[in-house]
């Protein structure tokens, strides 16, 4: 099958490599032991104009539209730290592009202009402390009075959640409306009320601040509405399928890394007199490794034609999403084990993958309820 990528796509590629090689991965290791790495990441990346990839150009981005995009998200992977990535991936590939997509002029300039140049920061809180994947039963809600909201609530698991100068919160602004009944709110760093979480201890993503929100009695403005009133919960569902597929293409692409920097270990690692790659049980593993790698990057970027050319592609969409989290996982096991006792040591980029790769079965959509989806579309 013939790469969805152009040649334009892949000079845009080295540059992104080049940047990410010369100026991220380096501090990887010292950014995932601290459990925290710099604001000036997304001022830089704002100067290089990845957070802008996806925004019309009279509001400092690019348009380059969905495969650069891609191109970005499979490059960020070398940073080496799925905390970072998360990060910037979730600021500048899915928050900026809701704004472009259902902000007003007067938000776009508020927030979308210094975003794509990295000098505010976004986060998008949807999932709560008693909903995630059952979206429609988050209790956040806001009530209007004159020309603001007054919201209340809580959000759980938010990338970016501590440093974020803004977040677009979810929230039920009429109970009895049903899908209808929600809104999204822009809720911003120090509002009288919002307090946003120290970041949370977790198995992976460790530089990363994923964070746990709270709103007593903020008072949101009604010009911070993104989008119209009771259009929340279908506007968090539009860009859906971009945001699992970004997921997927980051996955199969940090498998591919760890792959190969598996094969360079093992081909040099010695054990009773020749270098462990000689060993056949090994020579299969690292076979069975590239089939699973070549496949799930296959099917991600046959549902990524499918949704630069505009088609339905939910299916192809969700599928990619479950097999490359499965294969991620499967790759972290058997690199891992491959590097023997290294494997298990801080020290082997391998140990991160093993932890960082685990969210992708979990996050953007459960593999549970994505098979779900499957299976509906096709009449089960
Ligand atoms: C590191 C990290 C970063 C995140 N970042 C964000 C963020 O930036 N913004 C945000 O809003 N959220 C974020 N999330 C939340 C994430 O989207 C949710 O964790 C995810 O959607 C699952 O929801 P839950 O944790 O409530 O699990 P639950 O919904 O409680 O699910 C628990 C288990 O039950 C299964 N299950 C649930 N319903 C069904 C069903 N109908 N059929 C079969 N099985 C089912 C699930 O598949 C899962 O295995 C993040 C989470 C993590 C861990």
């Amino acid at each position: 099958m013939l790469s969805p990528f152009s040649e334009d796509h892949e000079l845009f590629r080295q540059q992104c490599r080049k940047f990410v090689e010369k100026e991220l991965a380096p501090h990887a290791a010292e950014w995932e032991e601290k459990k925290d790495f710099p604001n000036k990441v997304f001022r830089r990346v704002g100067e290089m104009g990845y957070h802008g990839i996806l925004i019309p150009e009279e509001y400092g981005g690019s348009g380059g539209g969905y495969l650069m995009a891609s191109v970005w998200s499979e490059e960020m992977t070398r940073i080496g730290s799925g905390g970072v990535s998360a990060g910037l991936g979730m600021h500048g590939l899915i928050v900026l592009p809701a704004i472009a997509k259902f902000g007003t002029e007067e938000q776009k300039e508020r927030f979308l202009i210094p975003g794509v140049q990295g000098e505010k920061i976004g986060a998008l809180g949807l999932t709560e402390s008693v909903a995630g994947t059952d979206l429609a039963n988050i209790r956040s809600a806001a009530r209007r009075e004159g020309d603001h909201y007054i919201l209340n609530g809580s959000k759980i698991f938010i990338t970016n959640g501590t440093r974020a100068d803004f977040v677009l919160v979810l929230c039920k602004t009429d109970p009895d409306a049903g899908y209808k009944g929600f809104s999204t709110l822009i809720v911003e760093k120090g509002m009288p009320g919002f307090s946003q979480g120290k970041p949370l201890e977790k198995l992976g993503w460790h530089a990363g601040d994923t964070a746990e929100l709270t709103f007593e009695n903020v008072v949101v403005p009604m010009v911070n509405r993104l989008g119209e009133e009771g259009m929340g919960f279908y506007n968090a569902l539009a860009n859906l399928e971009w945001e699992r597929l970004m997921m997927a293409l980051g996955t199969v692409y940090g498998a591919q890394l760890a792959f190969e920097k598996t094969k360079s270990y093992i081909l040099q690692r010695e054990a009773f007199g020749r270098p462990i790659a000689k060993f056949q049980v090994n020579r299969h593993k690292m076979v069975d490794m590239a089939v699973r790698i070549e496949a799930s990057r296959q099917l991600n970027y046959y549902a990524l034609r499918k949704l630069v050319n505009g088609e339905e592609c939910a299916r192809e969409v969700s599928m990619a999403k479950i097999f490359s989290a499965e294969i991620g996982e499967f790759v972290a096991t058997n690199c891992l084990q491959l590097h023997g006792g290294y494997g298990y040591m801080r020290e082997y980029e391998v140990e991160r993958f093993f932890r960082d790769v685990r969210i992708n079965s979990i996050g953007g959509g459960t593999s549970e309820i994505l098979k779900e989806i499957v299976g509906r579309i096709m009449g089960l």
